[in-house]
């Protein structure tokens, strides 16, 4: 194994399209680092291009220290694992699992005691003698996995592989992957468009938007202490609520204007950082689970005033749509907590938004000016 560094890559297509604008990331020996993004950031161009399948317009690959910009696919050493479709149909699982061997020359008794190794990790040892379209879509996929685990390679290119597949299998290969990225001790970079894939599975994630980096973080950091608006909004589900916010300065006390109401949040955490301008329009975030349900007759926290625009029900949670001074804003709470809210469309709903829990983001630039005050825990020192 090897580790992998890529610095300033970029790649204008012919016809002048810049789909990677200055990509800087490593992947350390053995780690699993994800290229997460939406459809078009640019993921997978970046894997084709530490592949050597496309030429870099500019940028440095290096793997294992050596700089393998201008290197040939076979002479960088890489093992690509597509989905099931790579498969060859007309052969076995035990010959396609020994292709690639076959290729390198490897002696029969080698390829047998390498398959078999492989074959019983995967867990598809009863499989060998069967072709693809005998297998499952779940086992299929696992011979395709097989197939470049089998190669002694530096480093696994992973573009999607368990995309297509139907929910539950995909729940189990999540689990199935991280057991054999450890039992395998393999670095790998694996590109996704689903945030749960890259949360479960990945040592760090690489947030790619329109052919740049947005943020490169491990899952949890990512999700409580997002960069920008981007990163705020791309992790989570339902995505974290953003609207509009004035912030008022009350002779030290600060308040955030949101919607009908005004919200008091702590000074100190606006005081720190960059100085927020008052008077001044933000945009505030804070994630649907961090809102209740409430009645302003009996609860004076109870503010922020909205209709009822939609309820989706999800088996063990319930997401209120609320229409908030234009804006529509979600609430997910437990269905016991549902109990008692009105749920007729149109109704008039309140709610609170928990200040520790809030972010403001700057409208213009879409840094985040303020993290939310329950991540400051995050920020101090493992030994403090
Ligand atoms: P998806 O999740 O949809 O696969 P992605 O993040 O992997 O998206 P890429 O396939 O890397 O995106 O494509 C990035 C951008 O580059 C897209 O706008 C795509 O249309 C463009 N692109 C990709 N290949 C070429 C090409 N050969 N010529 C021109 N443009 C291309």
């Amino acid at each position: 194994m090897a580790d992998l560094q890529i610095e300033n890559l970029a790649k204008t297509f012919k016809g002048g399209f810049t789909a990677l604008n200055g990509i800087t990331l490593d992947v350390a020996d053995r780690e699993a680092v994800f290229l997460l993004g939406p459809s078009g950031a640019g993921k997978t161009t970046t894997l084709r291009l530490v592949a050597g399948l496309e030429e870099a317009t500019a940028g440095r690959i290096m793997i294992g220290g050596r700089d393998v910009t201008r290197w040939t696919p076979r002479e960088r050493n890489l093992a690509m694992v597509y989905d099931k479709h790579s498969l060859f149909p007309h052969l076995t699982v035990f010959e396609n699992l020994a292709y690639p061997l076959r290729i390198r020359k490897m002696a029969e008794s080698a390829i047998v005691r390498h398959i078999s190794g492989v074959a019983e990790t995967l867990q598809i040892e009863k499989l060998l003698e069967r072709r693809p379209n005998e297998l499952s879509g779940g086992q299929q996929q696992r011979v395709a996995i097989g197939r470049a685990l089998v190669r002694d390679a530096d480093v696994f290119l992973l573009d999607e592989p368990i995309s297509h597949l139907d929910a539950q299998l995909r729940a189990r290969m999540r689990v199935e992957f991280k057991r054999l990225q450890r039992d395998f001790r393999a670095t790998m970079l694996y590109v996704s468009h689903d945030q749960l894939e890259a949360m479960t599975m990945a040592d760090r994630i690489v947030l790619i938007n329109k052919g740049r980096i947005e943020q490169i973080a491990a899952p949890q950091t990512l999700f409580d202490l997002p960069d920008t608006l981007f990163a705020a909004t791309f992790i989570g589900e339902p995505p974290m609520n953003v609207i509009p916010a004035t912030i008022s300065d009350d002779s030290g006390y600060y308040r955030l204007r949101v919607g009908d109401a005004w919200i008091e949040v702590d000074r100190n955490w606006m005081a720190e950082g960059d100085p927020l301008r008052a008077g001044s329009e933000y945009l505030i975030g804070f994630r649907p689970q961090h809102l209740t349900l409430c009645e302003p007759e009996t609860d004076h926290h109870c503010k922020v005033n909205g209709k009822l625009f939609a309820v989706e029900t999800l088996g063990s949670r319930v997401v209120f749509d609320i229409d908030t001074a234009g804006h529509v804003i979600r609430a997910m709470t437990s269905v016991d907590a549902a109990q008692g809210h009105p749920s007729t469309i149109g109704a008039p709903v309140s709610f609170k938004i928990d200040p520790n829990f809030i972010y403001l983001f700057d409208k213009t630039t879409g840094r985040t000016v303020r993290q939310a005050r329950f991540t400051q825990r995050q920020k101090a020192p493992a030994h403090a």
